[in-house]
Order: structure tokens, then sequence, then C-alpha cells
């Protein structure tokens, strides 16, 4: 498929534009702010939220909270693979502007950095927030203050990043928050390690899901991400459920996201994600519009350099392969950002 100046141009507009058609002002946004609704307000009118927090909570006391069941008795103190306590730690809290650009609007995405992870990549780019733990224990309250401040100074949505192992407190702060007036998307950006049940629960209150699809080969997930050889199979039956929840991506002001699917896969050297097989389950298992960001920025970092097979970065033909699969198969709706370094690559120039 060709993709000429002008496809770049309508796909520019398409996300500059908005569902609903209507005046891009500051004056509007807010308008339109007032009468959206955030899935989890929703699930307080039915009167069902709190109930959801209560079995969220009773699952710290035997942790089966991702897939590696520890069962560890969090509330007592005890810790499991993830190493985190029962309250929430956080290492910042900022608008951030390094996401992807519908997340990152005008004003930021409202980011939250938990600590700790259930992962733990040996390439992790945080490393000392996801395998150190640096970072301060709070409450959820002050969790709640947190995503309120975000709110305030203008952020687009509160996006929690590497929440699974915090998912109660995150529920408890959202319904704090909700009294004090919270009303923007969540954006649960999780490396997809996630188990069906558990995302059951948060069925009615995450409006985004953001996970990652890092490996499509047991060996290879098992190497790199501390045994979880697990790790395909499981996340490919998580993104189904988180498709079921939220479907494929809905944008308004300002190509603005406010509801839907939107996975990230990392490209890295020597074909270890998988990518070919990564766009083909995509395009068999999801609508061919699902967003999808082929992200071309792996770097050597923490134990990769130890491991000759990723101690490097990738290669422009690396990503343009990658890329190319994701058009052979089919795949439409592709991170704008990722179309342009391809069309770098491929003409010089994002054209
Ligand atoms: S969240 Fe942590 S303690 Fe709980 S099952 Fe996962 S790794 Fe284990």
């Amino acid at each position: 498929m060709d993709f000429t100046r002008r496809d770049f141009i309508k796909r520019l507009l398409f996300l500059g534009g908005s569902i609903l058609l209507s005046p891009i002002t500051p004056h509007a946004a807010q308008k339109r702010d007032v009468q959206w609704i955030p899935a989890y307000e929703k699930l307080e009118i039915e009167g069902k939220l709190t109930q959801r927090i209560k079995q969220a909570y009773s699952l710290f006391e035997n942790c089966q909270l991702c897939p590696r069941k520890c069962g560890v008795n969090r509330q007592k103190g005890e810790k499991g693979f993830c190493r985190a306590p029962v309250k929430p730690v956080v290492f910042s809290y900022h608008p951030h502007f390094g996401e992807e650009m519908c997340l990152v609007g005008g004003k930021g995405s409202g980011t939250i950095f938990f600590s700790n992870c259930n992962l733990r990549c040996i390439f992790c780019q945080n490393w000392p927030i996801s395998h150190e733990g640096k970072g301060k224990e709070i409450q959820d309250e002050d969790l709640a203050d947190m995503m309120l401040h975000l709110q305030k100074i203008g952020c687009h949505n509160i996006n929690l990043v590497t929440p699974t192992h915090v998912m109660p407190n995150i529920l408890h702060a959202t319904r704090v928050a909700l009294k004090k007036g919270l009303h923007l998307p969540l954006v649960y950006n999780t490396s997809g390690y996630e188990r069906l049940e558990i995302l059951k629960i948060l069925d009615g209150i995450v409006d985004i899901y953001m996970p990652d699809m890092k490996y499509m080969d047991a060996e290879k997930a098992g190497k790199y991400s501390a045994g979880a050889s697990d790790y395909s199979e499981v996340t490919k039956k998580a993104v189904i459920e988180m498709y079921r929840q939220v479907g494929v991506l809905k944008l308004y002001h300002q190509g603005i996201a406010i509801r839907g699917l939107m996975i990230r896969h990392l490209v890295m050297p020597n074909r270890v994600a998988g990518t070919e097989k990564f766009v083909r389950w995509v395009a068999e298992a999801l609508p061919k519009d699902t967003y999808v960001n082929i992200m071309a920025q792996y770097r050597v970092e923490y134990k990769a350099f130890d491991y000759p097979e990723i101690a490097r970065g990738i290669t422009a033909q690396e990503f343009l392969e990658a890329m190319d699969w994701a058009e052979k198969y089919g795949l439409t709706n592709l991170d704008p950002q990722s179309v342009a370094v391809r069309n770098f690559y491929r003409h010089g120039s994002s054209s």
C-alpha cells in the first residue's frame, strides 16, 4: 500500500478532528468534558463501585493479583515476587508529553509511575523504579489527591503506569477522587501480564487499556522477563478481554483518546519480540483498525548488556520490516508517530 503525503495529512486531520466534529476551543472542550461521564462514575451511579473495591482489596490477603499468583498476605506485610507492600509506592506523578499524541494533547497525559513490577524485564528502562522499588509509600487518599492535582493542571487522563500490583489501591483512590470531582478517563498502562479474573473486576472502571505485547515466544519471555514463559498466551487472552470491555479506540476533542484499546509493541533486535507473529495475531484476533503502536525506541538498559542477542539498539531495517509486516497483515490504525518514523526511513521525510 502506498502511503502518500495526502494519506498522511488525512490521518493527521482525523486525529485533529473529533468524533463530534465540534469546534476546537477551550470553552467547547470544557463543555464536552461536562457531558462525558467516565466509566467508573457510571459504575458508582449504579451502586457497584464499592463492591468492586472490596472484592479487589480482599485479594491482598492471598495475593493473586497477577499471573505470578504468589499467595502472600500483603495485608500482613508479606511480599511476593513484585516486592510491593500493601500500600501504593509512587515514584513520580506529572504531565507526560512523551506518550502517544492522543493521550498527550496540549496539556499532557497525567502520569503516575508506580514503583515495583510483577514482570521485571531485564532490559527495563525504568529499572530503579520497577526492580529496586524506588519511590515513596503513600496512602490511597494521597493517590486520590495526585489524580485531582493532575486534573487541575489540565491533563487529559490519569495514566497509571505499572498498575497491576496496586489495582485495589487505584480503585479505592479513584472513588475517593470521584467524590471530590475527578472526571478523567483512567488509562491502564500495563505490561499486559494480567489475569482474566482480575480484569473482570476492572470492567466498567477503566476507559482506556494500554497493554504491551512484548513477546510471542515462550522461551524469549521466560529468558528476558524473569521466567514468565506464559507471557504470550496470558497476554493474548488479556488483550481480547480488554477489547471486549472497551472496544476500538475512540477519540474526541483535538484527537484526544477517550475510550478503547491501545496496544504497544516494542521492536527488539534480532526479532526477539516476534513482531511478525504479533501483527498477524492482532489482524486475526481483533479488528484491523485496532490502535497499534509499533515502537522503535528499544535501547540497551540494565542487564541487557549481558545478553548479546539484545545488547544493541535496533536497526532501521528491523523497524521497517516490522512496519511492513503491519501493512502486509492489513493493520489500518498504526500510531502516527511510528508511521512518520517509517516514512522518514523510507523516503527521508515524515510524509
Ligand atoms: S501482585 Fe505481586 S505479590 Fe501479587 S501475585 Fe503478582 S507478583 Fe505476586
